[in-house]
């Protein structure tokens, strides 16, 4: 392409999405500039898949996302078959990185090192020609409404101070104004999961200063405080089971695998999985609740499986005190905390129990029931529900406010699920948009 015909594409915000949108939108042939806030791009995938990078999912992605608006979703995923999972592996290979799939469909650098992921992206951006300019703050955008814009940029650079001469340990940031011109500007700044890693909510202000409308954001893909003054003797318990949602009595979605109990709540994947559901339902004021079967690997409970099972158990058993009993079907703090609040002491046996009493026990373990009070907080969540609505950008996640404008990423109203969801989002909205804003003609 003509250097004097090409595109100047900028994207606000270096994370997964920005860094995707960027090389999209250079390979295209625009001429890219990346303004991030922080001294560094890519902080969040540093810290994904506890540092290993589930970097997408080789399933089938129906279903696996969220969002407030599922009508828009069901468009949204018609869209996503364009940068599927297939085409994010092949992108990776061809920026020279080879993955792996495991047998969840979860897919992962053969390495397993979150950090290479970012070293090819960043390689990839350097190669193209990316500019990538960090401590910058947007202090505006404006758009021209015959396409284009500017963005105002305040950029710090840190001085050193005489500190050498006063013998003073202190540096200090002074900020150059300028004003940048776009022909397309690429919102990718995240949502507010995870602070630490630049992504502190500025996104969503930027896209309101444009007109765009935000769905309150939330905690998602984090655990869950719960009510009862016996979570204190249950901290640092693994269990494999089932955990279900109940919104206002209703059961409203349930997960099978491995829990953690915490002393303020539960947490684990399938906690996380059914995490924005609750954050949502608290924040409207509905009543929450989980339910925990801690022996689903026996049966159901009130099955005719599981009676016998029990009372198999319970005359063989007869001699163990009831908290023995109970540890052998759940872990020991589990089986002390279902006695307490059953009212059995703890010397008492099953013989000396009365079996209706054991029953209950056994009931407690199928179907723990316990108040859910709030998501934690941002700073532990791995994603945020909430954003841009999805009906206030087109299918190339240009806004319909703006021409030449697009959101992309986190920053929009749609959150997957666990499992590699959440980066194939921030890839395929990035490459969808830095690829239309590279072809699009600048009125
Ligand atoms: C601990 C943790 C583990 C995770 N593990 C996985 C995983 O294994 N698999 C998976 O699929 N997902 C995972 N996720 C979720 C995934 O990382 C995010 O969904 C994804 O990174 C979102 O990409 P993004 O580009 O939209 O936003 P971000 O990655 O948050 O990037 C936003 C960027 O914009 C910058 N920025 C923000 N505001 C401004 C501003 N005003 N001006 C300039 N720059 C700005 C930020 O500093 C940041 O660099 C995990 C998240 C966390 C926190």
């Amino acid at each position: 392409m003509d250097k004097v015909t090409k595109n100047r594409v900028v994207v606000v915000g270096g994370g997964a999405s920005g860094l995707m949108a960027a090389i999209a939108a250079a390979e295209n042939g625009a001429k890219v500039t990346i303004l991030e806030h922080q001294d560094r791009v890519g902080r969040k995938i540093l810290m994904t898949g506890n540092g290993r990078c589930n970097l997408t999912n080789m399933s089938d992605v129906r279903g696996k996302y969220y969002s407030s608006d599922s009508d828009s979703l069901d468009r949204i995923y018609d869209t996503l078959v364009r940068f599927d999972a297939g085409k994010t592996r092949d992108f990776f290979k061809r920026l020279g990185l080879y993955t792996k799939e495991k047998r969840d469909g979860g897919v992962y650098p053969v390495s397993e090192q979150a950090a290479i992921v970012l070293d090819v992206l960043q390689s990839a951006c350097f190669r193209l020609g990316v500019c990538i300019r960090t401590n910058c703050e947007i202090t505006a955008v404006r758009p021209v409404r015959s396409g284009g814009g500017t963005v105002s940029v305040a950029q710090y650079i840190c001085v050193e101070q005489e500190q050498k001469k006063q013998n003073r340990d202190k540096s200090r940031r002074i900020a150059k104004k300028e004003e940048i011109r776009y022909d397309q500007l690429i919102l990718a700044t995240g949502g507010k999961a995870a602070p630490v890693s630049g992504s502190d909510g500025s996104g969503y202000e930027l896209a309101k200063r444009l007109g765009h409308s935000i769905i309150e954001p939330l905690p998602a893909l984090v655990q869950l405080r719960c009510e009862g003054f016996f979570f204190k003797a249950l901290s640092g318990v693994r269990a494999q089971g089932r955990v279900w949602l109940l919104i206002d009595g209703q059961e409203t979605a349930s997960e099978e695998g491995e829990l953690q109990l915490t002393d303020y709540g539960i947490s684990g994947i399938p906690v996380f999985q059914m995490s924005r559901l609750a954050s949502r339902a608290i924040y409207d004021g509905r009543r929450c609740e989980a339910g925990i079967n801690f022996i689903s690997y026996i049966a159901q409970a009130n099955s005719g499986v599981f009676d016998e099972t029990i009372d198999n158990h319970m005359k063989t058993f007869s001699y163990k005190t009831v908290e023995e009993f109970l540890s052998g079907l759940v872990h020991k703090k589990v089986a002390a905390v279902v006695c307490r609040r059953n009212g059995i002491a703890s010397g008492k046996t099953v013989g000396q129990t009365k079996a209706a009493k054991i029953a209950d026990c056994i009931r407690m373990l199928a179907d723990f029931r316990v108040k859910i009070t709030a998501p934690n907080s941002f700073e532990n969540a791995q994603v945020c529900c909430g954003g841009v609505p999805l009906d206030e950008v087109d299918e190339n996640f240009m806004s319909r406010r703006y021409s030449g404008i697009y959101i992309v990423g986190e920053l929009l109203d749609c959150d997957g699920i666990c499992g590699g969801y959440n980066l194939q989002w921030a890839w395929a909205t990035g490459a969808i948009a830095g690829t239309d804003a590279a072809l699009r003609t600048v009125p």
